[in-house]
C-alpha cells in the first residue's frame, strides 16, 4: 500500500471521543482529546479511591474496610469520563475500551510490578448477549496487550438475580454471593480486578472476599471512574 493511500485511510479513522478524523497519533483518540482526558490527580482514599480532603483512609474504609487492598481510578464519574463510559457501555462503543485501557496503563503501570493477573467482573451470558460485550473483559484484554500481564476469567456469573437496585443492603450481599463464584482456586499472590465504575464497591468487594478466602494475598482494583458520592443502591 502506497503512503498516499495509507494517509487517506488514516484520515477515515475517527477519534472515538470527538468523532473527528483521528490524525497521526499513537493513542486511541486524537491528540486534542488525549490532552483533555489527562485530569489533575485528586487526593483519594488509597483503599477505595473516593475523593478525600486529607491524606489517608476515608471514614468508610476505616470503619468497614473492604476486602480489596487498594484502588486506582482515572477520574470521578464526571465530565468527560461519565459521558464516555455511557457511550462505551450503552451505545456499544467498543473502540473506547482501548482508549480507557491506554489511559489506565499510562497512569497505573507504576503500581503493577508484581501483579500476576488481571481479572474481570463476569457478566451473565444473557446480559452480555444483550449488551454485546462485557466492558470489564474488554478493558482487561487491552490492558493485557499493553502490559503482558495475563487476563483470566477467574469468576463465573451463575445467577441472574433481580436488579440489585431493588434490594436492600443485606439482600444485595446475598444476591452477589450467589451471582459470582470462582471457577478454580487461583494460585497467585497479587491480582488486580478491572472494572469501569465503582459506586458502592459491593461487587468488587464480593469478588475480593472470595479471592482472599482462596489465598490471594493482595487484591487491587483499577477503575476508569469512581462515583464521588456512593449511593446505597449501586454496585
Ligand atoms: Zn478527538
Ligand atoms: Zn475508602
Amino acid at each position: 500500500m502506497g503512503p498516499k493511500i495509507q494517509k487517506i485511510l488514516a484520515s477515515l479513522v475517527m477519534c472515538p471521543v470527538c468523532m473527528q478524523p483521528l490524525g497521526e497519533t499513537e493513542h486511541a483518540c486524537c491528540q486534542w482529546c488525549w490532552q483533555r482526558l489527562q485530569l489533575p490527580q485528586k487526593t483519594r482514599c488509597p483503599q477505595c479511591a473516593i475523593e478525600v480532603t486529607f491524606d489517608g483512609l476515608c471514614g468508610e474504609c476505616l470503619s468497614q474496610p473492604p476486602y480489596f487492598d487498594y484502588s486506582y481510578c482515572l477520574s470521578d464519574f464526571d465530565w468527560p469520563y461519565a459521558a464516555l463510559i455511557k457511550k462505551f457501555k450503552y451505545q456499544k462503543q467498543r473502540s473506547l475500551a482501548k482508549l480507557f485501557a491506554q489511559q489506565m496503563w499510562l497512569q497505573f503501570s507504576d503500581y503493577s510490578y508484581d501483579v500476576e493477573q488481571f481479572v474481570f467482573v463476569p457478566m451473565h451470558w444473557w446480559k452480555k448477549h444483550r449488551r454485546g460485550f462485557n466492558q470489564s473483559q474488554a478493558l482487561c484484554q487491552y490492558l493485557s496487550q499493553f502490559s503482558q500481564i495475563p487476563t483470566d476469567a477467574l469468576f463465573k456469573s451463575t445467577f441472574q438475580t433481580k436488579s440489585l437496585a431493588q434490594l436492600n443492603a443485606k439482600q444485595r450481599q446475598i444476591a452477589l454471593i450467589k451471582r459470582f463464584s470462582l471457577r478454580a482456586k487461583p494460585k497467585l499472590k497479587h491480582i488486580v480486578l478491572i472494572d469501569d465504575v465503582m459506586t458502592t464497591g459491593a461487587t468488587l468487594n464480593c469478588l475480593s472476599k472470595q479471592l482472599k478466602a482462596a489465598g490471594v494475598q493482595r487484591v487491587g482494583v483499577w477503575l476508569i471512574a469512581r462515583t464521588a458520592k456512593p449511593n446505597k443502591t449501586g454496585t
